[in-house]
């Protein structure tokens, strides 16, 4: 894999910036120049135990809690049962799928903090068949500092996690834009990382620091974790500071770029006010198949 190294000689380079239309938006995308065909998506026999991987970015606004839906929804439409693990105290990804979590009394902090609360006392279908959510809400900001003094602290969503493992294919992980202790928690329950990344200059210093706290939490915590991928967020083909970032991004990291770029479309925050996903909100839509290209692609690793 390419190094933290390689990624910050990338940042170094000179940039030219700002979208700009004529002759430089008639060059070649560089996302369409890597696509080729995903492979359809086996059947399955049977389910769990889940892979569990974390969405991790501590930049916020970079689409973490968009893709962590919309993976979870796609994958779902493979056969797949998925639970969504909302690990920010903000809540968007229960707000995002129409789940009231602002006033439960039972969410992740309670199964996080209280040796009697399992993951399945707190988790809640969601409107979409085979996937379920484990909310959040405000009272998890709390648990950052109440964990601090806990035995064996950075394993314990590791050890609640075992609890319903079994039940489902994947869990996804929606983290909060830290690289704090609960984001810790979540690379040291993961087997894999993804890590959206908004398609402009300032994002590719932050991965740098990312991928420098997920090797140290392989190296002295989790020893399976890897990243599956980059996952290049609110794309615009149509400017030059983009694609120069991308191609930048893909230089740096190379395979671990997934090949699926999302566009960036009004959409997406439509869905959040609607409280579903794209790919029931908006099915036929460009940002739907590249969330089931996604899938496809998260399925093949
Ligand atoms: P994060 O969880 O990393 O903070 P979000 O997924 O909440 O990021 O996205 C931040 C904002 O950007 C939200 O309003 C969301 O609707 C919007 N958004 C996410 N992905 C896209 C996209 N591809 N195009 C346009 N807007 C997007
Ligand atoms: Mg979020």
């Amino acid at each position: 894999m390419a190094t933290r190294a390689d990624a910050a000689s990338a940042v170094a380079r000179p940039q030219d910036s700002g979208p700009e239309m004529g002759a430089a938006s008639r060059q070649q995308d560089p996302a369409k120049a890597r696509q080729r065909p995903l492979p359809e998506p086996k059947p399955l026999t049977e389910h769990g135990p889940a892979r569990v991987i974390a969405m991790c970015n501590q930049k916020g606004g970079v689409g973490k809690t968009t893709s962590t839906i919309n993976l979870g929804a796609a994958l779902t439409e493979y056969g797949r049962r998925v639970l969504l693990i909302d690990l920010d105290p903000q809540g968007a990804l229960s707000v995002g799928l129409g789940i009231p979590a602002q006033n439960m009394d039972r969410t992740i902090y309670n199964a996080l903090m209280e040796r009697k609360t399992t993951l399945a006392d707190v988790r809640v279908p969601t409107d979409i068949p085979g996937l379920d959510l484990v909310p959040s809400n405000i009272d998890l900001s709390a648990a950052e500092v109440q964990l601090v003094s806990e035995v064996a602290r950075e394993q314990t969503l590791l050890r609640v996690l075992a609890d319903v493992r079994n039940d489902y294919d994947y869990i996804l992980i929606d983290c909060q834009p830290s690289l704090g202790l609960l984001t810790v928690n979540a690379l040291t329950a993961a087997q894999g990382v993804i890590i959206p990344l908004e398609c402009e200059f300032f994002s590719l210093r932050g991965v740098a620091l990312l991928v420098d706290t997920i090797d140290k939490v392989k190296e002295r915590l989790n020893p399976s974790l890897e990243i599956s991928g980059i996952l290049a967020t609110m794309y615009d083909t149509r400017t030059v500071h983009c694609r120069e970032v991308f191609s930048r991004v893909v230089e740096a990291f190379d395979d671990v770029v997934f090949q699926t770029v999302i566009q960036r479309t009004v959409r997406f925050p439509e869905t959040t006010v609607a409280g579903q996903p794209i790919t029931t909100w908006a099915p036929t839509s460009s940002g739907a198949s590249a969330y089931r290209d996604l899938a496809k692609e998260v399925l093949a690793l």
